[in-house]
């Protein structure tokens, strides 16, 4: 029996159900078919299913492939979607207009099977190297949690979305203690080995969704907290800290304690217009660098704009 759920997912948009069912009918072996007759049902189906490529009949009554297509390639979460339209319009003019607007791909009708499939192939081909690209540009190669590029992005994004709720936004950023003398006395595998350990750690602890975990860079990793507040950015910081500590990493040359500990800064705010997201990452940084200075393996925090300091805790 095919698997489905591994099989890429072809989206099939036409007002004639017979068109449809000849398109479907073949690619069905190799691919998990959906189908859609309106341009409205097509964006819908697009949003709940996200599938890896779309076949876009162009005249259609309503909302027509032309526009189906422009929406798609108007909006971040679906602009990569690849697609081909499959259309009875056969000239220069309609297949440059095709391309202009994002298209892969343009098969006129009436088409041939084995043409459409092979195109079909190569297209989804492309879009899953694409897709492997995308993911490795965006995972650190040595823990396997998100990079400091990722992170970069999902800030700009949660902090769009912040600026339009009007809510809460912390983040969180841990530094290990003395990971130079981990390095000089366990050798550079050991410290590998560490990392690898505290970003496995770090990013189980994150319970929401919405929350993630990154590795900014060296010794250093990094939590956006959407919707949370200063008081809950502490308790996560806080959990952070002491989980580090009862792992009990043996650390002989640390300054602060026999094992592994990591210092924590974060920092909270509600976005205004006139504001970076990168103000809330620089104070997030001085509250580690605080953290440090009053003797490491310890938090500290700071709620931005109204400029009151969190208490530095142990
Ligand atoms: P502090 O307690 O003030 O944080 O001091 P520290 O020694 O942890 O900080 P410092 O920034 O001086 O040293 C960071 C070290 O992290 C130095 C560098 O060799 C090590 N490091 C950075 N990236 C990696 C990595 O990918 N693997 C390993 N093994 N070590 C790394
Ligand atoms: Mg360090
Ligand atoms: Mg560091």
């Amino acid at each position: 029996m095919k698997n489905t759920a591994t099989q890429p997912k072809i989206l099939i948009v036409d007002d004639t159900p017979t068109n449809v069912v000849l398109l479907a009918t073949p690619l069905s072996k190799d691919y998990n078919v959906l189908s859609a007759t309106s341009g409205e049902m097509a964006l819908d189906l697009v949003a709940r299913e996200r599938p890896d490529l779309i076949l876009l009949d162009i005249m259609m009554p309503g909302m027509d492939g032309y526009e189906v297509c422009r929406r798609l390639k108007d909006n971040e979460a679906t602009k990569n979607i690849p697609i081909i339209f499959v259309t009875a319009k056969t000239t220069a003019a309609d297949e440059t207009y095709g391309f202009d607007l994002g298209a892969v791909d343009y098969i006129t009708k009436p088409f041939h099977i084995p043409v459409v499939k092979a195109r079909v192939r190569n297209h989804i081909n492309l879009k899953t190297k694409t897709d492997l690209l995308e993911e490795i540009a965006h995972i650190d190669g040595l823990t396997n949690i998100p990079n400091r590029r990722r992170f970069d992005e999902m800030l700009e994004i949660e902090w769009s979305r912040a600026l339009r709720n009007e809510s809460p936004l912390s983040l969180i950023i841990a530094d290990i203690d003395y990971f130079k003398e981990y390095n000089d006395h366990y050798g550079h595998a050991g410290g590998d080995q560490c990392l690898y350990s505290v970003a496995l750690a770090l990013s189980s602890l994150m319970h929401r969704s919405s929350d993630m975990v990154a590795r900014y860079g060296g010794e250093e990793f990094v939590a956006i907290l959407p919707g949370t507040d200063l008081n809950g950015a502490a308790t996560l910081a806080e959990y952070w800290r002491s989980v580090i500590e009862a792992m009990q990493m043996p650390h002989a040359k640390s300054g602060v304690s026999d094992y592994v500990t990591i210092s924590v800064g974060y920092a909270s705010l509600i976005p205004a217009r006139d504001q970076l997201p990168y103000i809330l990452l620089g104070v997030a940084d001085e509250m580690l660098y605080q953290a440090k200075d009053n003797g490491r393996n310890r938090i500290c925090g700071k709620q931005m704009e109204n400029a009151t300091c969190g208490a530095c805790q142990i």
